[in-house]
């Protein structure tokens, strides 16, 4: 698929991830994407509107379906209609991937910070599944804020990972239930968290990723400037939202 040319695809599967997200499989091959890239989605109504939305790409490059996950925004347009409406077999338009910015490769090395607020760990996904396929030790801290343990997406395959893998270290902030780890934290990702999870971890981030709704990410990357990272290592993806 040409990256600027708008492509017919099909919805292979369409899977339940936490009660607010789902991950739909396109039937669709992106052997030049890069870990963190999106694609630009259209869906036109039977009377000709249009609505276009950007999806982070949470398969690893190469996979031979690409996997989106869609959270679900209640008063939104173009979510709700992958939970309610949207099933195997359905068409849609696709352009990508995009993005050269906020993308990870084994070759960028690390030690390598990951910092994603509910969707916003998709890209990070994506970074996490390719490390893992690459068997790289790249040292590595996903801190994974969700409000409840069922909202965190892929929290097995994340535990399974890090328990293979010691150089993996994954923090789960839930900001609305008790943590259930040593380790982790239950209360919202500030200055305070940022600087006690980094000390903890003793690794200098040579890179930081940080996606999330808006304000989120916001927080976090003021917050990592007052931890000491220099602006210029932190990279930042804006899912909206006030
Ligand atoms: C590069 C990029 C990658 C993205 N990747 C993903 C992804 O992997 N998964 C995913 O679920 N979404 C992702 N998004 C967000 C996605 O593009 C849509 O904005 C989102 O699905 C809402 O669309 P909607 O039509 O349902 O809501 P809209 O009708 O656009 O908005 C409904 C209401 O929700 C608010 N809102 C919009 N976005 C957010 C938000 N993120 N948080 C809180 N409130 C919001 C709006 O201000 C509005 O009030 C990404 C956005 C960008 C820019």
């Amino acid at each position: 698929m040409a990256t600027g040319t708008w492509q017919e695809v099909a919805i292979d599967e369409i899977v339940r991830r936490t009660p607010r997200v789902v991950s739909v499989f396109l039937r669709l091959r992106l052997p030049a994407s890069l870990a963190g890239q999106h694609l630009d989605l259209r869906l036109t109504a039977p009377d000709g509107y249009q609505a276009q939305r950007s999806y982070s790409i949470a398969s690893a490059p190469g996979a031979a379906r690409v996997e989106l996950m869609v959270e679900r925004l209640d008063d939104g347009e173009v979510s709700p209609w992958f939970h309610d409406v949207a099933e195997a077999g359905d068409t849609l338009e696709a352009r990508g991937p995009i993005g050269g910015h906020f993308v990870w490769q084994p070759v960028d090395g690390g030690p390598l910070l990951l910092v994603g607020g509910g969707s916003g760990v998709v890209p990070l996904l994506a970074m996490l599944r390719l490390r893992h396929a690459a068997g790289h030790g790249v040292p590595t801290l996903l801190l994974y804020s969700a409000r409840r343990h069922e909202e965190l997406i892929c929290a097995e395959e994340l535990a399974v990972m890090a328990q293979a893998d010691p150089s993996l270290r994954l923090v789960f902030v839930t900001t609305r239930e008790p943590r259930r780890r040593p380790g982790d934290f239950d209360r919202r990702l500030d200055d305070a968290l940022l600087r006690e999870a980094l000390a903890d971890w003793s690794h200098a981030p040579a890179s930081a990723f940080v996606c999330g709704a808006t304000p989120f990410v916001e927080v976090i990357a003021s917050g990592l400037r007052a931890a000491g990272l220099d602006a210029a290592t932190i990279r930042t993806e804006r899912y909206g939202g006030t």
